[in-house]
């Protein structure tokens, strides 16, 4: 067959040769050790976790040793498409702090642009028609319904479907009938004409799982759709070669298509990226483990932790703890150290699934938020009210005296110890609401109404804005010797029936009348924080609420 003819018919016309993209695109010039690295998603919208996981060991890898880090968007299947997407992924990934070198929308270094896959159409099909010149690829002209059947009837015989051996047909047509199809003008795809055998074996060094062992591909896949756009499997190849990658990190969801992607390396003659496929994240569901699921669980999506105001160097720490097995103990000697300082190795990176749990998230992020000052708290909450917050809540910025006071009192910054109870930038401000409210609804004590009541009211009878924290005590206190509660903790544990209460329930009283909650940090303070009117206010306030009541 003269295949040289057959790839001019195909793709008529004169294309670029593949010299010209040699040259075009050279190697890159970059220091010895320097990765270049991308990340490649398609553009549906929805970002998550995983591609967040495989950005930061991209991103770590890059950046440690002076090299690259680009963005490739990965549009040939224009269903999947997304208006928007890029952006949202350039937003979410800057959230924690991971920027790209070059690439879409990022400007820096155009020199192996275009970034997007559908504006490089140009350069696959040089290659394509080379593949066809060569006899490494043919037109296939089955129909949907035709592979539908196939994959029917390979499905009841339990074979591995797909267009291979003995299925492809469209391999061994006849010039004749080739051309018969062509003159009747019926689509075609390019198809890959694969030499593997699945019977052989082939080893391949992981960058991350070591020496794995998988099947040789026999499949002859598309590389080239009836419109004219390459399926993904082949422009990757493509533009990893002309983009110069020289380490892959991506999710081991993709350690399927490897033999395909081997393949189609060696059939261009390029030479491979080092591969790294990172393990997939699990979450313990019960007794078992299973992969995170966008439809169960929320927190897959990257929009959630900007959504929820999770710090982002808590992700990140949490990330990196789960990416490379000594980071943990890093960090323990490195508290405040800027994480770029880690030494991140792609051979300390995890075999096999990872435990994704939010709880030690949540507790890492609580550890972050105690480390900064009130300012940088309410700097990193006011950027999160801004975009997610309500109008009430971005009024809290306007008080800004009042805001960073509550936010010394409630991280205990002075105290003998940091308090950890922020988790989130939304739940930080829904605990700061009461410094900036009135309370709407009280939450429960273990007194009676009545009893509550009393005790509000007594309490505000004497109330002075003067008193030092020493003088309010003792107000609080004989309150409490009038009321028959006790005074003495020691003496209320010896014989607890003696008394209605001790005078932490006096206090309680006060403090849920005062905030509505029954747990917060010291009330003397909140309540100089709230001021005098604001604070009778309050406290008249709870005690009509429980005389109605
Ligand atoms: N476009 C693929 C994705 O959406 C990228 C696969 C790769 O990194 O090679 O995940």
């Amino acid at each position: 067959m003269d295949y040289q003819k057959l790839a001019e018919r195909l793709l008529p016309g004169e294309y670029p040769s593949p010299e010209f993209y040699e040259e075009k695109y050279p190697p890159r010039n970059l220091p010895e050790k320097a990765e270049v690295t991308r990340l490649a998603p398609s553009p549906t919208g929805f970002i998550h976790l995983g591609n967040l996981f495989a950005a930061i060991a991209n991103e770590r890898v890059a950046h440690r040793n002076g090299g690259v880090l680009y963005l490739r968007i990965e549009d040939t299947d224009l269903k999947r498409k997304v208006d928007g997407a890029v952006e949202a992924v350039i937003r979410a990934l800057k959230y924690f702090d991971i920027t790209f070198d070059e690439g879409a929308e990022i400007g820096g270094n155009d020199a192996y642009a275009p970034w997007y896959q559908r504006q490089r159409a140009e350069i696959y099909r040089t290659f394509v028609k080379k593949l066809i010149a060569e006899g490494r690829a043919y037109p296939c002209f089955c129909t949907e319904e035709e592979l539908s059947a196939l994959r029917e009837e390979q499905t009841a015989k339990k074979e591995i479907t797909g267009y291979y051996g003995k299925y492809a047909k469209c391999r061994n047509l006849s010039e004749e009938e080739i051309y018969k199809n062509l003159d009747e003008g019926k689509p075609f795809v390019i198809r890959l004409k694969s030499l593997g055998d699945p019977k052989n074996k082939i080893t391949f060094r992981d960058a991350i799982k070591g020496e794995i062992t998988v099947t040789e591909n026999d499949q002859d896949v598309v590389i080239l759709k009836s419109d004219g756009i390459p399926t993904y499997h082949f422009a990757h190849a493509i533009d990893d070669h002309f983009m110069r990658t020289t380490l892959v990190i991506r999710g081991e969801e993709w350690l399927a298509s490897l033999p395909i992607h081997l393949e189609l390396f060696d059939a261009l003659g390029f030479r491979r990226p080092r591969y790294g496929h990172n393990c997939s994240l699990m979450k313990q569901d019960g007794e078992t483990r299973r992969k995170l699921s966008k439809r169960k669980d929320p927190e897959l999506s990257l929009e959630f932790y900007r959504k929820e105001g999770y710090y982002p160097r808590a992700v990140k720490v949490y990330m990196l703890t789960l990416l490379n097995s000594n980071f943990e103990e890093w960090y323990q000697k490195n508290p405040d150290a800027d994480l770029a300082e880690f030494p991140f190795k792609v051979e300390k990176m995890g075999k096999s699934g990872t435990l994704f749990d939010l709880d030690k998230l949540n507790d890492i992020s609580k550890n972050e938020l105690s480390k900064l000052t009130e300012r940088q708290m309410a700097d990193f909450l006011r950027g999160w009210a801004e975009e997610f917050g309500t109008e009430a809540q971005r009024a809290y910025f306007k008080e800004e005296e009042k805001l960073l006071a509550a936010l010394t009192l409630c991280m205990g910054i002075g105290g003998k110890k940091r308090r950890k109870d922020f988790k989130t930038a939304s739940q930080a401000m829904e605990f700061l609401s009461y410094f900036f409210a009135a309370p709407e609804s009280y939450d429960e004590s273990g007194l009676d109404l009545k009893t509550r009541k009393t005790i509000a009211e007594e309490f505000l009878a004497v109330y002075s804005y003067e008193d030092d924290a020493a003088a309010w005590f003792s107000k609080v206190r004989s309150i409490a010797e009038k009321y028959g509660f006790a005074t003495d903790m020691k003496e209320y544990k010896l014989s607890p029936e003696s008394y209605k209460g001790s005078v932490a329930d006096v206090a309680e009283v006060l403090r849920i009348a005062t905030t509505g909650k029954a747990n917060t940090p010291d009330l003397w303070t909140i309540q100089h924080i709230l001021g005098e009117k604001e604070t009778r206010s309050r406290l008249k306030n709870a005690v009509s609420a429980w005389e109605k009541a």
